[in-house]
């Protein structure tokens, strides 16, 4: 198949033609400069990587229902928060099932990987392993280690299947625990992350000690905690629909002034259904509701580029002859890009020509 159009990845945004099989790039260049002679089907369109959702809790997709009313504190806290009751009241089957369906949920809108923060040590990583099989978006598992002492054999446990350590906040574990579990994670090559500044405004002196690779949330934080932020090299991710339930929202404004590398997220999957393509557009248009606006360019490398980079696999955002970056391909009008990717897209337009994994909704 050949999509003639426009091309938006880590390069920025140009018109061409992208050559795909079996669900693979195979030829880039100028429309019209194809070599198919004509003999291949074509159609007009947008090619970039496949989107990363930047932050989830894919467990907690377990709730289905609207949620309870009460504060965040009331939903997610742990050790007794909504959440935390619901995820102990499950068996593990069942939480496999729940992060099985988030997962389809985002293989259904082309994702290619979903950054979770997944509670309940080993066990808890392990289940999202076995629950993402033979589906095609990655997990990036960011453990959690039970409360107290840091047992290391656990903790080596832990590290040799998540691909890093996720926490609930600084507030909640004492800086001696955040060093010691952050140095084993640098020693593993893993990541280290944690949310901060939610619901209150936390000091970036507790929570950039030691430096995390990642900081979701930042709501609450200051032009001048974004600036530490930045200079320390985090990465942030921000969930523009989680936040609102709760009458807040990300200062992305600030955040692309900065040239903050910024990653969007969908939060706990009992609180938004893991629909990235609305969490962009909410974006965009929250931040326009608050006078704040930020530029649909900046949302759409926050959903294809940066969080490649952040993963260390830049080329996976890049569309190349042969390169390792899986396709995704919109048929929506190829004029202004950005702005259709992040106010336009949805599953209906994805076109999936030998798409890898499942190709079909859920019956
Ligand atoms: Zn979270």
């Amino acid at each position: 198949m050949i999509v003639e159009g426009a091309i938006l990845d880590r390069s920025g945004v140009r018109a061409g033609y992208v050559r795909v099989r079996d669900g693979r790039v195979v030829e880039v260049g100028r429309i019209g400069c194809d070599s198919s002679r004509g003999r291949e089907r074509k159609i007009r369109g947008i090619v970039t990587p496949a989107p990363v959702n930047g932050h989830t809790h894919l467990a907690d997709f377990l709730s289905v229902r609207e949620p309870p009313s009460g504060t965040l504190a009331d939903l997610v806290r742990p050790p007794d928060g909504f959440k935390f009751r619901l995820l102990q009241s499950a068996s593990a089957a069942a939480k496999r099932g729940a992060m099985r369906s988030a997962l389809r949920w985002m293989e259904r809108q082309g994702i290619g990987a979903a950054i979770d923060f997944r509670e309940e040590g080993v066990d808890g990583a392990r289940q999202l392993r076995d629950a993402a099989q033979g589906i095609s978006v990655r997990p990036v598992i960011l453990g959690r280690m039970p409360p107290g002492e840091v047992d290391r054999t656990a903790l080596d446990a832990l590290l040799s299947v998540a691909d890093g350590l996720g926490i609930s906040s600084a507030r909640e574990e004492g800086r001696d625990r955040r060093r010691s579990l952050a140095r084993a994670c640098r020693r593993a090559g893993k990541l280290w992350a944690l949310h901060a500044s939610e619901a209150v405004r936390e000091s970036p002196e507790d929570y950039l000690d030691p430096i995390p690779d990642l900081i979701v949330h930042l709501t609450r934080a200051t032009p001048d905690d974004l600036a530490q932020v930045q200079s320390a090299g985090a990465t942030a991710a921000v969930c523009p629909r989680s936040n609102a339930l709760f009458g807040r929202r990300p200062p992305l404004a600030e955040m692309e002034r900065l040239g903050l590398p910024v990653l969007l997220g969908t939060d706990n999957g009992m609180l938004r259904p893991p629909t990235l393509f609305r969490e962009a557009e909410f974006a965009y248009v929250a931040s326009r509701l608050a006078h704040r606006p930020v530029s649909a360019g900046f949302i759409a490398r926050s959903l294809l580029v940066t969080p490649w980079e952040f993963l260390g696999l830049p080329d996976r955002a890049a569309i190349t002859a042969h390169g390792p970056a899986t396709p995704l391909i919109l048929r929506l009008p190829p004029e202004d890009p950005e702005y259709q990717m992040v106010t336009r897209a949805s599953e209906q337009f994805i076109v999936r020509p030998g798409w890898p994994g499942r190709r079909g909704p859920d019956p």
